[in-house]
């Protein structure tokens, strides 16, 4: 089958920044070097870029997963187009397709299943998707943002503007056009590209399948270095409701944290999280997949079977039965006073059911872990 047409555009403009950013740069800081100042401001570029995306263009508009006060919404959408990776409404619309179709070749416009080239930069550099270009169908929501559809209406002009603007006047205020050119312009949108693009490559490939084997998606700590806080994919690609991406509070998720900071300032409000007791389940759950799945290509492992499908049962049960009485706490908390509730009946069940929850926690665990 004869491959779609090569976007010269795109391939020219990852070409030119890479090989700019590989080769003129390292040239420029041997020769010239770049001062701390430069450096700072390079960085800060990257990381508003980054975030732009993470925090605006992924968890703000593709998922709503927050609301967020428009200034906020027009910084993001500044960042978003300093980033140089299309605008707000073509963006969402990419990514809500990737959730729905994830992995479907025909589909799914980054597939992880294409490849690692394809998933990470290829996909752009054909005309793969010029049968839907300008379908936004799925983000007739977004059309009602006026941030988005100025971004949008106005996108080449902002990333004229912003890539071109910000290194140049940076440069003439600092006193060394050539130096900011190359590291606040060439080397931070190319580091910025592919620290994004990873999020669609690596983090499909690399990694644990904590809470799903059902897709290609990979939690992985390192990665999330690297993305912002996007490496806890595979949660993410189960729970994307959820502002979080990291859950854990020692996660690295930088994205989340600014989102919960915003909150402070009154920026963001309605953040969204995912209900505790339905991520454990399904953590527990995939456990128990993949401990069958070795325990049946061992010799005479049936009892361990039924011990393992027993004491999941048994957690499972646990779960449900605090997560209810926690609930109920929650509810005379509200409506009591703290003494009140401190002491009473329920107070004593509550303590006695978390007790009896986490040492069923620890025996799953000891006995997952001894089955590997
Ligand atoms: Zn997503
Ligand atoms: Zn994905």
């Amino acid at each position: 089958m004869k491959k779609p047409n090569i976007i010269w555009l795109n391939v020219a403009i990852f070409l030119i920044t890479f090989l700019v950013a590989a080769v003129a740069v390292p040239y420029r800081a041997l020769t010239h070097g770049f001062d701390n100042t430069e450096i700072t401001f390079a960085l800060f570029c990257f990381i508003y870029c980054g975030m732009s995306i993470t925090a605006g263009y992924h968890r703000l508009w593709s998922h709503k997963t927050y609301q967020a006060h428009w200034s906020l919404r027009f910084i993001f959408a500044l960042g978003g187009a300093f980033a140089l990776q299309n605008s707000i409404q073509h963006w969402s619309s990419d990514h809500r397709i990737h959730h729905k179709h994830v992995d479907n070749n025909d589909i799914d416009p980054y597939s992880a299943k294409m490849g690692f080239w394809y998933s990470h930069i290829g996909w752009m550099c054909r005309e793969y998707q010029a049968h839907r270009y300008h379908d936004y169908k799925n983000v007739r929501d977004l059309q009602k943002d006026a941030i988005v559809v100025w971004q949008h209406k106005h996108y080449l002009w902002l990333a004229l503007l912003m890539n071109i603007g910000i290194p140049v006047l940076f440069g003439l205020w600092h006193g060394n056009l050539i130096n900011s050119l190359l590291l606040v312009g060439f080397f931070r949108l190319v580091m910025s590209h592919h620290t994004t693009f990873f999020i669609n490559s690596l983090a499909h490939m690399w990694g644990k399948q904590t809470y799903t084997d059902k897709n290609t998606a990979r939690d992985n700590g390192y990665l999330a270095y690297l993305t912002f806080g996007e490496g806890y994919h595979n949660f993410h690609h189960i729970f994307e409701n959820d502002y979080r991406n990291g859950i854990r509070w020692w996660h690295f998720d930088p994205t989340k944290w600014l989102i919960k900071s915003c909150q402070w300032l009154g920026l963001t409000k309605n953040l969204r999280v995912s209900p505790e007791d339905k991520v454990e389940k399904m953590r527990i759950e995939m456990t128990l997949k993949k401990a069958k799945a070795k325990l049946v290509s061992q010799p005479n492992a049936e009892q361990t079977l039924i011990y393992l499908q027993q004491e999941y049962e048994l957690l499972i049960n646990k779960i449900n039965a605090y997560y209810i009485i926690r609930k109920k706490v929650l509810h005379e908390k509200h409506d009591h006073l703290l003494a009140e509730v401190e002491n009473s009946d329920l107070m004593v069940q509550y303590k006695e059911l978390k007790c009896r929850l986490i040492e069923q926690r620890r025996s799953w665990q000891l006995l997952t872990e001894k089955l590997g």
